[in-house]
């Protein structure tokens, strides 16, 4: 079943868009998915471009 990520409802199929894939600790990941009405409202947020903004981040605070 596809659960929205913005309302978490139950989404019907023909009405169900792929926002990501998110990877798992310890397994394959998962599809996320948004309804058609909300997938704007989805913040996508890459992993990879999470850790390279965390680095920058933490380099930034070390050096105030
Ligand atoms: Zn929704």
């Amino acid at each position: 079943m596809m659960i929205c990520r913005h309302c978490d409802q139950a989404i019907d199929p023909g009405n169900a868009v792929l926002v990501m894939h998110e990877m798992g600790n310890s397994g394959p990941g998962w599809d996320v998915y948004a309804c058609r009405e909300h997938v704007d409202d989805v913040e996508i947020i890459d992993p990879v471009v999470l850790r390279i903004m965390t680095r920058i981040w933490t380099a930034q605070a070390a050096r105030d």
